[in-house]
């Protein structure tokens, strides 16, 4: 049996101190509440809601409340990367995002790919996404998710923040979704109850500290920095905007409006909407903090000049075989050509931004570009990154699943069609693409990659 709801009593007096009596017992309730789950829909694959009763989120265009929570992974949909469940308050990033240039962005705690996935949706055309998390085996969730996304405008790294700041001033946005205390989700998540304790926040703090002060010299001026946290910890949300403020060449760069989807402002410095608070009592969603502040004047810290590897328009030519071209005239969109290249048997694409190459020095790269299938004179392989991704022309020979086959596709087990025509196909469910299928003597064989196979029975 679940045990009792209860909240660490420190945490209970400080939000007493910090809402008053009357709003603490409404916080209160809403925390025995049950959470109430979302996604947020990826238009480059689904025209439709795929959920019966789900009603919009006032706050993102694509994001929607379900009625319950289905098992995502027995839904092909999920697999396809046609949505990405997320919960409700942290897609309120969607209205931190100054609408500008194409810019280079870094989202430096990304894992699991949440806001990554939000943000590669709101970036104008031609922005260069690094999505980077520290620790290893989150990496790796985080480059499955992004390729399930299928944009290949995201590169996935696996860096200490510190490795930002050699790269001099080069991201005109910079997130940090910190490693916080996790208050906010005491509602959904037991294990953040029991783990939580005062002097774990304090280390939290300092934690968030260290990681600003190591990545801020990565940010251009004029840049944006977006912080936010899941916890209601003022050491956590406010004390750090003020310390930023006070220690590094930042302004509050206020948004403005929020109260319209009840979430609360925090008044720093003078300035009253530089933070926004989720509270579940008032909003509908998990705790949630979030500030913007834009970068002025220069620190001695910064570097003037940015170390990413520069390729002269002009003379930057990817080599490509007639094999190469071949792929590229069966599989990929005209106007992702020019960043395609050989590199050994396989065709890559390379994810680019203005006229630099999109591939930074001294990161630890996870997926630094797409490999985009293998091509050899005798026959081309199109790999899995490319089903899933925007690369991919749309007229490409497909074959639709049912349910039961889209099921057994992602099991990676034989499936039992019957198909004349011999070759490479797209299995597709609903429209949504899910991997590839070879077809040789009426046979189909599944290439659908062992290691994203469902285990789940
Ligand atoms: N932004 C993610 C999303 O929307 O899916 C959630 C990020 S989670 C709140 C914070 C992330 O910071 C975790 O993935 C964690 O592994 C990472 N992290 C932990 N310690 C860190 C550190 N010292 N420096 C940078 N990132 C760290």
């Amino acid at each position: 049996m679940e045990d009792a709801f209860q909240l660490p009593i420190a945490f209970a007096r400080r939000m007493q101190d910090q809402l008053g009596q009357a709003a603490f017992s409404k916080f209160e309730d809403a925390l025995i509440q049950k959470p109430i789950t979302s996604v947020r829909l990826n238009p480059q694959k689904l025209s439709r809601v795929p959920f019966r009763g789900a009603t919009p989120i006032p706050w993102h265009p694509k994001g929607y409340f379900l009625e319950k929570r289905p098992e995502f992974v027995f839904d092909p949909l999920f697999h396809a990367g046609a949505y990405y469940v997320q919960e409700a308050s942290s897609m309120l990033v969607n209205q931190f995002f100054p609408k500008a240039e194409p810019m280079r962005i870094l989202d430096l705690c990304a894992a699991p790919g949440g806001k990554s996935t939000l943000i590669s949706q709101v970036m104008p055309p031609g922005s260069l996404l690094i999505s980077n998390e520290v620790i290893r085996s989150r990496a790796m969730v985080l480059a499955e998710n992004v390729t399930r996304w299928g944009d290949p405008q995201v590169l996935v790294t696996q860096s200490d923040p510190k490795a930002f700041a050699s790269l001099g001033p080069v991201f005109d946005l910079i997130l940090v979704d910190a490693p916080c205390s996790g208050e906010g989700l005491f509602r959904k998540d037991p294990a953040s109850r029991n783990q939580w304790s005062t002097e774990e926040v304090q280390t939290c703090a300092a934690r968030q500290k260290r990681i600003l002060s190591d990545v801020l010299p990565s940010l251009k001026h004029g840049g944006w920095l977006i912080y936010s946290t899941c916890t209601y910890a003022e050491a956590e949300n406010e004390a750090i905007i003020r310390w930023l403020i006070e220690s590094f060449p930042l302004r509050p760069d206020p948004v403005a409006g929020l109260e319209e989807f009840s979430a609360t402002a925090s008044e720093i410095a003078g300035e009253k909407h530089a933070g926004w608070r989720c509270m579940p009592h008032l909003f509908k969603g998990e705790g949630f903090f979030i500030s913007r502040l834009r970068k002025v004047g220069s620190t001695n810290l910064d570097k003037e000049e940015p170390t990413f590897k520069k390729h002269k328009k002009k003379s930057y030519k990817p080599k490509i075989t007639p094999a190469a071209q071949a792929f590229l005239s069966s599989y990929v969109k005209e106007s992702y050509w020019e960043h395609c290249s050989i590199r050994g048997d396989y065709l890559v694409y390379r994810p680019h931004y203005k006229e630099w190459e999109g591939l930074p020095e001294g990161l630890k790269m996870v997926k630094g570009e797409m490999l985009l299938g293998k091509v050899r004179p005798k026959g081309l392989t199109p790999f899995h990154d490319l089903a899933l991704s925007s690369l991919l022309v749309e007229n490409t020979s497909k074959l639709e699943l049912d349910l039961n086959e889209a099921l057994s596709f992602l099991r990676k087990q034989t499936i039992k069609a019957h198909v004349a025509e011999s070759g490479w196909k797209l299995a597709t469910y609903e429209g949504a693409a899910l991997g590839w299928i070879k077809i040789a003597g009426g046979k189909i064989k599944n290439h659908y990659p062992m290691n994203w196979r469902i285990r789940k029975h």
